[in-house]
This record gives C-alpha cells, structure tokens and sequence, in this order.
C-alpha cells in the first residue's frame, strides 16, 4: 500500500530526548541529556498516589481536572505568584506537552502568524505548523539570550495571533527580564494578540532569583494561557501532569481541544499533585537549593578540566561552550561521538532551531547525584581527549 501520511509528522525525526536516552541505554553511558532527575521524587507526594491509587476513584475524572487539584492550583499561584484565579480558569492537561498542543489546535487559525524564539523546545514548530500557523522567528544570542524591542518590532505585525514565551528558558537557562516581559506585553497590547507562556520551569530558579508570570503584566491577564507541569515542580517528569491557567474565555476554547486530545488525566496522580501543591511552600526552596548545589558541582568540575560553561539563572540545565573548551567537532557530532566513545549523553543545542544550525553548544542535565555528575565530567574530559587526537 501507499501510505498517505501526514508529511509534517512523517518527516520528522524522533526527538533528539529520546534519541539520547536510547544511545545512552546502549552504550551503558552516563545520561546528562534528557532532562530529568536522577532521584525518584518526593517520598510523601508518591505516597499520596499510591494511596489514591487503592482508595479510587479510578475511573474518568471530571474533564477540565478534580476540583481539588484545580482549586490547589488556583491557590499556588495566588500564594507563591500573587495571581488572582479561579479554578474554572484551570484545566488539568497530559503534561505541559498536552497543554502546549491544546493551546496551538485551539487558538491558531490557518495562515495567523505565530512569533516564536530560537532557541526553542522542540514541540512548539512542529505542533503550531500542524495547526496551520505560519512560525516568525526570532533568534536569541548567546550568551545573554536577550530580547529585544528590535527584534520584536521586526516580526510583530497585524497578522500575528499568537506569541509562545518560554522562561525560565529550555535550552538557554536564563530567566526574562521585567523588561523583556514589558517589551512582550506591549507587544501583545498593541497587535491585540495572546501569549502562550510555557512557564514548567518557573520555580527552578537559582541565585534568589524571582520567575515573574506575563500573565501578571497589565492588561495580560485576559491575553496569556499559562503553561505548567507538575513534573518540574515535583522531580516527578513521569507523570505527565500539566495544565494551562487562562482567562475564562480562553479557558473555553482550551476545553475544546483538551476534550478531544486526552479529555482527561490520569485520577490517582491529580490528586497527589494536589497534596503535594497544598503543602508549605519550604519544600520549593529546598529543591532550588538543592539543584543550585548540583549546578555549582557540575560547573566546577567541569571548570577544573578545562570546560568553558555558559551561567545558568534557572532549569536543570548548563550549556558547555564546545569551542572554547577545544573542541572542533561540531555540537551534534560531537554528542553522538560522545556517547559511544566516552559513555557519556548530552544535547547538542543545535536540537533546538528550525534548522539546526550549528551552534558550538551542548547542554547538559545537572539534575543527578553527585557521583553521577563526577562520572560524567570525567567522561566529557574523555571525549574531548578521544576527539582531539
Ligand atoms: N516545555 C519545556 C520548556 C520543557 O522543558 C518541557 C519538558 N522538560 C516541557 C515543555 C514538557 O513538559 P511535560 O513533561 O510536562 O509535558
Ligand atoms: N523536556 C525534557 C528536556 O528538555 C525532555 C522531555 C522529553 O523527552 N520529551 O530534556
């Protein structure tokens, strides 16, 4: 047979996440590229799913979530962002990827242009293409990655519809300026456009460092679906629970596609999410302290064999700037060699552009025990030797 599909998804590669964590598997190496911790999660959080899991209900959950995790939700961001919400404003999603996909189908039109910036997190093309729009970049530049007025001024314009902010920033680890935040705002005010606001990262931030929500800027409260994922703020990436907070009009639309993408999640792991959102805040500060540790150890180790790093404000993330470290190999080749040669996984940046271009980065998980972290600092010091004889 001739199979007719979709050309968008069947050019596709896989995703260079899953790319990695196979090689990685295969070779036995040290996996600091899919970014996920090496630890299993909060003890009392997995207890509560565990518990929900034998006391039920396990069966269909309400649509748009259980009002308990919505309500929680609600109160979180009241709590530690100051946001004033209602749990209709919440809809419960399969992982922020659900979100993000809910948000694209629901919101773009075929033709309505879409500004996004690269560096970008690898759904966000594929996924506002097959909702018809038409991608503006903007390229961000290392190693500031700002945004600037210029830039935006450059691919605003009357048919955009939709822009898709992501702070803290997956791959480039830093956070957005008020500044940039207003220049943004102003932007959506004046094109009469939303902002999707993919924030999973929002409270792994380092150094005292404060996530701020566009949706908290004038006048953006009823133009911003804001994205998060109980993933990042639990050490518990499996379990794929996500949501997005919007303004009840928008919220409407959202339920549309949510209805018919997954329609809902998982009952046992809404309600853990619940408990664990319910508890003191303390619990945040610790896992940022913890992670700012893990940063610091992965940097220095990597400083003390001759690795130059660019800084990391937020994320698990850390970039190795290849080039002034003496590495002539391109980013990709140089994690594909990597692993197989020196055992050991990391992300080229290049995974993170339209058209991969070289980017002399690579970017590494810091997320992970301290032995893991010495394993794998020794490794790249392996490759780069490996590589340049
Ligand atoms: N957006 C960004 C920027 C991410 O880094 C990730 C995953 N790390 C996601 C979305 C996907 O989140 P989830 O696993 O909740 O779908
Ligand atoms: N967001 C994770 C990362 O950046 C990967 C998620 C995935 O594998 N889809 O590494």
């Amino acid at each position: 047979m001739t199979l007719h599909a979709n050309p968008l998804f069947a050019g596709l590669p896989t995703t260079i996440f899953e790319l990695m964590s196979g090689l990685a598997r295969q070779h036995g190496a040290v996996n600091l590229g899919q970014g996920f911790p090496e630890s299993e999660g909060p003890d009392d959080v997995r207890a509560a799913a565990a518990q929900a899991t034998l006391d039920g209900p396990n069966q269909y959950p309400p649509m748009l979530g259980t009002p308990a995790l919505r309500q929680a939700l609600a109160d979180h961001y009241g709590r530690v962002q100051g946001l004033t919400l209602t749990p209709e404003q919440v809809i419960v999603t399969a992982g922020a990827t659900e979100a993000l996909a809910a948000a694209f189908l629901a919101l773009i039109s075929p033709g309505d242009e879409v500004v996004l910036f690269q560096p970008l997190y690898d759904s966000y093309e594929p996924m506002v293409r097959r909702a018809g729009g038409v991608p503006r970049f903007v390229t961000l530049q290392p190693p500031e990655w700002r945004i600037t007025g210029e830039a935006l001024d450059r691919v605003f314009s009357p048919k955009t519809r939709l822009v898709v902010l992501n702070t803290p920033h997956n791959p480039a680890a830093v956070v957005s300026s008020k500044a940039e935040l207003e220049l943004l705002a102003d932007c959506c005010r004046r094109f009469d456009c939303i902002a999707v606001c993919d924030e999973v990262w929002e409270h792994v931030v380092f150094d005292g460092r404060v996530h701020t929500p566009l949706m908290a800027l004038p006048g953006m409260a009823e133009r911003t679906v804001k994205i998060g994922s109980a993933g990042k703020i639990f050490s518990l990436t499996g379990w794929k629970v996500g949501w997005t907070i919007s303004s009840p009009e928008i919220t409407a639309v959202l339920a549309r596609a949510h209805q018919f993408l997954t329609f809902t999640v998982a009952p046992n792991l809404q309600a853990a999410v619940a408990y664990g959102l319910n508890r003191p805040d303390g619990a945040l500060d610790e896992m940022r302290h913890d992670f700012a540790r893990s940063r610091d150890r992965l940097a220095s180790g990597l400083k003390d064999a001759g690795f130059v790093t660019l800084p990391s404000a937020g994320t698990y993330f850390l970039n190795v700037d290849l080039r002034a470290s003496g590495v002539t190999l391109d980013d990709r080749s140089f994690c594909l060699r990597a692993v197989e040669v020196a055992g050991v996984a990391a992300i080229p940046v290049s995974a993170f552009y339209e058209e991969a271009p070289e980017t002399g980065l690579v970017r590494l998980c810091f997320a992970k025990r301290d032995e893991t972290l010495d394993r794998g600092v020794e490794r790249l010091a392996r490759a780069r030797r490996l590589m340049s004889a």
